[in-house]
């Protein structure tokens, strides 16, 4: 089991049982299920990379895009050695839901290569976004298929895809890539959106529950992108941030960390060397009790926030979880199995098709300033963010409420509800009554 849970054939497997239950409940056309079984097109490429040695090395790549009656595919690019197709797969049919979910003209996308980037040198990396891009150039566009930042990823290498795309197409087409640097078109909020649209959900989660921030703990898992804007976001708040995790190591405090310091040693060593990834880790912070990564899930805290990685818990630790509250920051952090076990035990999970959602807001954003030429003040983007991120949450909420089904559950119904009226009115079943 715990070998298997690594395997990311289990993640669509998963997925694709939700799925069937979720249109079952439906009951919409049977051409729905048909269209939603598998992704419409999912390429595999070998990403040619000249190394700093001379030597040529090939890796692994893909991009999927799952469904795209919404509209154009939208998703990000992963570089992580343990990335394959079906894990890729399975991200962008989550994409597929997460964008329905948030009401966005999307279908869903994911992009990844199979590299340990943090290998790399600078130069080696810019070798590998460019030449992923070459290789995917074919299938992507403002109008087909948009990629973004994900795991391991940033705007400096969207900026260099950008780059890379635009010398292709002999054009300037800035819409055909989110989460890109300002300089290039890139959104002002876009780098810290996952994480405030997560807090968003968050703050209203606690508002419905009468809940104070100030009268709530918060664990985090995951030191990243969305993670740390998170942690940062929900401290200013006034939540209490009792312990931190990176894929090194975990801290605790349990009066209250502030992230902010814990970054900038974390990024000491990355700007001394100007690498792009960071070599230092939350451990290096003093006057907190370093713990091991496996304690804080385990930490009697309010909320559990999940912002690491997919498969965090799982049958054989869940049992084991005392957290009021999951928060999904990262995609697929909590198991099939699992989510079923805490839906017994009546411990609420606030989805990552809807809590990390914030990004691909976002990013939507960014495409729309891209297209009109018009670009938005900080304020405008984040208000923006807000009232899109606590509409559809609270139509998620609410649902759940008065059915009495979890948040993931009410959130699948309403983001497949709107994708199956996409692919009805693209034609429907000529001899279904
Ligand atoms: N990678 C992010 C996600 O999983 C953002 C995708 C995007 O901005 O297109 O939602």
């Amino acid at each position: 089991m715990t070998q298997d849970r690594h395997h990311s054939s289990h993640l669509f497997d998963d997925a694709r049982i939700l799925l069937n239950e979720v249109l079952d409940e439906l009951d919409t056309s049977e051409d729905v299920r048909q269209r939603l079984l598998q992704p419409n097109l999912s390429l595999q490429v070998g990403v040619h990379v000249r190394m700093d040695d001379g030597s040529l090395k090939v890796f692994p790549g893909w991009r999927t895009q799952y469904d795209t009656s919404l509209g154009p595919a939208k998703g990000g690019i992963r570089f992580h050695p343990s990335v394959d197709q079906q894990e890729v797969g399975t991200l962008s049919f989550w994409m597929a839901v997460k964008c329905a979910v948030l009401g966005l003209p999307y279908g869903g996308g994911k992009g990844g290569v199979q590299v340990d980037p943090k290998a790399l040198s600078s130069l080696e990396l810019e070798r590998l976004s460019r030449g992923y891009l070459r290789a995917i150039a074919d299938v992507i566009g403002p109008d087909r298929d948009i990629p973004a930042p994900d795991m391991n990823t940033n705007a400096t290498i969207m900026g260099w895809m950008s780059d890379e795309y635009d010398a292709i197409q002999r054009d300037q087409i800035p819409a055909a890539l989110t989460g890109k640097p300002i300089a290039l078109g890139g959104s002002l909020g876009r780098v810290a959106a996952t994480g405030r649209g997560a807090l968003q959900v968050l703050d209203l989660w606690a508002e419905r529950n009468e809940r104070k921030p100030e009268d709530t703990t918060i664990a985090v898992q995951g030191f990243g992108n969305a993670a740390y804007h998170f942690a940062r976001l929900a401290h200013q708040r006034g939540y209490r941030i009792v312990a931190i995790s990176d894929s090194k190591g975990a801290i605790h405090h349990p009066e209250g960390l502030d992230p902010d310091p814990i970054k900038e040693e974390k990024t000491r060593n990355q700007r001394l060397k100007g690498m792009v990834y960071c070599e230092n880790s939350v451990c290096e912070h003093k006057g907190a009790k370093t713990i091991e990564q496996e304690e804080l899930l385990a930490l009697d805290v309010d909320v559990l926030a999940l912002g690491a990685l997919e498969n965090q818990i799982h049958v054989d630790n869940v049992e084991s979880v005392r957290a009021g509250l999951l928060l999904e920051i990262a995609n697929g952090p909590v198991t099939r199995e699992a989510d079923e076990a805490l839906a017994k035990r009546n411990v609420p999970v606030l989805p990552d098709v809807l809590a990390n959602a914030g990004g691909v807001v976002v990013s939507y954003y960014e495409w729309i300033q891209n297209r009109s030429g018009e670009y938005w003040e900080e304020d405008s983007v984040n208000q923006r963010l807000a009232e899109r991120m606590t509409r559809e949450a609270q139509r998620v909420m609410e649902r759940a409420e008065t059915r009495n089904i979890p948040y993931r559950r009410a959130a699948y119904l309403l983001g497949l509800e709107r994708i199956s009226e996409a692919i009805l009115a693209r034609g429907q079943c000529h001899r279904c009554e």
